[in-house]
């Protein structure tokens, strides 16, 4: 069969309908599964009959998720996790030992950020990292113990871009893994097995999900890496809830047209803030004022959802347009229907020092803003008035 379209996978991938003849997927609420006798529990528990056993460790709406989510990445096996992080720890923990090395981006998400500094040095394990503008640097910090190269693309909440092509070949050349989180992209924009990747990580929460209601996280790769990840987490129990995983299964159905509408809507408010008297400087993958434009259309399908941007004035310019806004949420999430407008300087990168969050691209008076399915005229009017009470 010839390999069909986005958004055809995205709704036709399912599992054989049940003898109830079930249009759209059912969800199964069941802790266990049952075995006819004692010897299908053995050989099932032996591993040397593929089936469900317990939801811990597999269930019919992670299965269907997970192999949407395999389809849609190009890859091999998968595993479905509770939430973002819970993939991204599960990943590193199943893959790493006392003494290994990460090499990676420095600009990362926050939680991720506080796993390399606050607990990996725990266990022995440390990390060096490389900014956007120094890419070159990243083969001087590989070491003999360097287990893989880790970045985000486009980062949170920078939207910096990163070439991914380029670090994999690095990744390959010195035998060790290339591992991205691509949660801003979601497999529609971007993916980066294409590219190169070992292993892809996404938080589903994000626009996944896309209607700000449920929490997840997948990991997706080869059989072999995955196996790793599936034998640790089936041990330590961070799995996406059967619940969870058939909202993320019908919410990929609608991800490429909500996709589509949102970077249409984020590329109109990035022009529009381009030339507002009020605003330092606005990035976006697709503006070709973005330092890595280049880099950007050759990986990503559309520009993405989100918007970031300095408006004049610091600290005291940021409180003045958060406080003025009145249609867009202030909120923390991203990737939702409702356009949202966070401050990543105090909240989800205040744990960073000042000269970590200037390293990563956050000053005072950065906004990060989301964009949701509202009518674009309607969310720039709004960024408009509260940036003109600046
Ligand atoms: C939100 C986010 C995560 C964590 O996801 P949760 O579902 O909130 O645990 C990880 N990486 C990136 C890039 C994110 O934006």
């Amino acid at each position: 069969m010839n390999k069909k379209h986005f958004e055809t996978i995205a709704i036709r991938d399912q599992w054989e309908r049940s003898e109830n003849k079930e249009h759209s997927v059912p969800l199964y609420l069941t802790s266990g599964f049952v075995f006819d006798d004692a010897e299908e529990m053995r050989a099932s528990f032996a591993e040397e009959k593929q089936r469900d056993l317990y939801s811990r460790y597999s269930n019919p709406n992670t299965n269907e998720f997970i192999s949407k989510m395999c389809k849609l990445e190009g890859a091999e096996a998968g595993f479905a996790f509770a939430s973002g992080m819970a993939a991204v720890y599960s990943t590193f923990a199943a893959l790493l030992s006392s003494g290994d090395h990460i090499v990676s981006a420095r600009s990362v998400f926050g939680a991720t950020h506080g796993l390399f500094t606050k607990y990996f040095p725990k266990w022995n394990i440390e990390t060096s990292y490389f900014g956007v503008d120094d890419v070159e640097t990243v083969e001087s910090l590989i070491q003999p113990n360097t287990k893989f190269i880790y970045c985000e693309t486009p980062t949170n909440p920078g939207v910096d871009v990163l070439d991914m092509e380029y670090l994999s070949k690095i990744a390959k050349k010195h035998n060790i893994l290339f591992i991205v989180d691509n949660c801003f992209a979601t497999p529609y924009l971007q993916n980066p097995i294409k590219f190169g990747a070992d292993l892809v990580i996404h938080s589903a929460t994000k626009l996944i999900d896309g209607q700000g209601r449920v929490l997840g996280g997948v990991t997706v790769g080869s059989e072999e890496l995955i196996r790793e990840v599936y034998l640790f987490s089936r041990l330590t129990g961070p799995s996406m809830s059967p619940f969870n995983a058939w909202i993320l299964s019908k919410s990929l159905e609608t991800l490429a047209v909500r996709a589509d509408k949102q970077c249409d809507n984020a590329l109109k408010m990035a022009q529009f803030l381009e030339s507002h008297p009020k605003v330092k400087w606005v990035k976006y993958p697709f503006l070709k004022s973005h330092p890595q434009y280049e880099v950007a259309i050759k990986q990503m399908r559309l520009g993405g959802t989100i918007v970031c941007f300095e408006v004049e004035g610091g600290v005291e310019g940021g409180k003045t347009f958060f406080d003025n806004i009145k249609l867009c949420s202030l909120s923390a999430n991203l990737g939702d229907s409702r356009t949202i407008v966070t401050h990543p300087a105090s909240t989800t990168h205040a744990k960073l020092s000042d000269e970590d969050k200037e390293a990563v691209g956050i000053f005072p008076g950065t906004v990060r803003c989301s964009l949701g399915l509202e009518h674009i005229e309607d969310v720039i009017e709004d960024i408009e008035q509260a940036l003109a009470k600046i």
